[in-house]
């Protein structure tokens, strides 16, 4: 497929690149152990990857990462939105992973063409150096303290746990033996709106011995998560409740968090995902952008984005490649607990 696309789509400041060849592809993705959906658990995975190539043979790439339950799309319709985007240059209004392939695709060739990073095009003098937070796991507290001290000991500052899969007495258990393997380094934990929403504050008020960072969805909804963040001693972070610009400006209505979780994979790309960090940085909300469990040249876009935003604290969550066997691009892996971009 041969195709200019000059003018085609909105990139704010950035100059549109001279796309003259497009290559849509599917992929799979496959992970080292089974990830948790709504729908159940995966080992893996299937996104489509954007690839555009200029006149002087400069390649941008982009992903679109749809998941089950997660995105309102399924691979076969993001993968329909991208061709049509091919064909015609409509916008993918109902493909949030479509948007984010191509925007992502089309800011990445335009940085290779002036020959800089994408986080310097998008921020000039933005640093490229992202640290970002450890997802740990262990079947007992003893492997989850383990798998904990050998993240900080690999330069990972921030480490994060999730939460709310068992009882509350076995996770306090498990928080406290990472805590003292961990001694002053941030720990965060997440609950994917698992805990009822009658029990969360009094978890919260016993958990806030342990200097937590922040909750990630200590319950599901906008409205329960205000509840509980009028007398939670922790930071609350949005998650899975806040899937769009309109739920962002929801959360600040309702006061339902102090920091918005954001999946540049999942809300559009970097434009759209920009445009929403500036709401819910303007109404006093921290940022934590994180990926999709999608592949490096998702992850790679987001990382690129956070080091624009200047959204490095508290850390991205980024370090997700290390739990990929088959990647959808060169892999994005952490060293020294930070991704180096370039
Ligand atoms: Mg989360």
């Amino acid at each position: 497929m041969t195709r200019s696309t000059r003018g085609r789509t909105e990139l704010g400041d950035v100059d549109l690149p001279d796309v003259r060849e497009i290559k849509i592809e599917r992929t799979k993705l496959a992970y080292r152990s089974p990830i948790s959906t709504a729908r159940g658990p995966i080992d893996r995975r299937e996104v489509v990857v954007l690839t555009l190539t200029d006149g002087k043979g400069r390649v941008g790439l982009g992903e679109a990462a749809p998941l089950v339950n997660f995105t309102p799309e399924s691979v076969d319709e993001a993968e329909l939105a991208i061709h049509r985007w091919a064909d015609d240059g409509s916008t993918p209004a109902g493909s949030p992973t479509a948007r984010a392939a191509i925007d992502g695709a089309l800011v990445d060739l335009a940085a290779r063409a002036a020959s800089r990073p994408v986080h310097d095009l998008l921020a000039p003098g933005s640093s490229g150096i992202v640290p970002v937070s450890a997802l740990v796991g262990g079947n007992t507290p003893d492997d989850l303290a383990t798998a904990a001290a050998e993240a900080v000991a690999g330069g990972h500052r921030t480490i994060k746990v999730k939460v709310a899969a068992g009882p509350f007495s076995a996770d306090l258990a498990r928080l406290t033996a990472v805590r003292e393997a961990i001694g002053d380094a941030r720990l965060r934990i997440d609950a994917n709106g698992g805990w009822v929403p009658d029990e969360v504050s009094e978890h919260l008020i016993r958990l806030a011995d342990l200097d937590l960072e922040l909750v990630e969805e200590p319950v599901a909804g906008l409205e329960a998560l205000a509840a509980v963040r009028a007398t939670s001693p922790i930071p609350v972070a949005v998650d899975e409740s806040a899937r769009t610009i309109d739920d962002v400006r929801r959360v600040i209505a309702l006061g339902s968090a102090d920091l918005v979780v954001l999946k540049p994979s999942a809300l559009g790309g970097p434009l759209m995902t920009a445009e929403v960090a500036r709401v819910a940085t303007e109404a006093g909300l921290g940022l934590v952008v994180t990926s999709l469990l999608d592949g490096s040249v998702g992850i790679r876009a987001a990382a690129h984005l956070t080091a624009a935003l200047g959204a490095l604290d508290p850390a991205p969550g980024l370090a997700t490649a290390v739990l990929l066997t088959a990647d959808s691009g060169p892999s994005l892996l952490p060293t020294e607990g930070a991704l180096v971009l370039d």
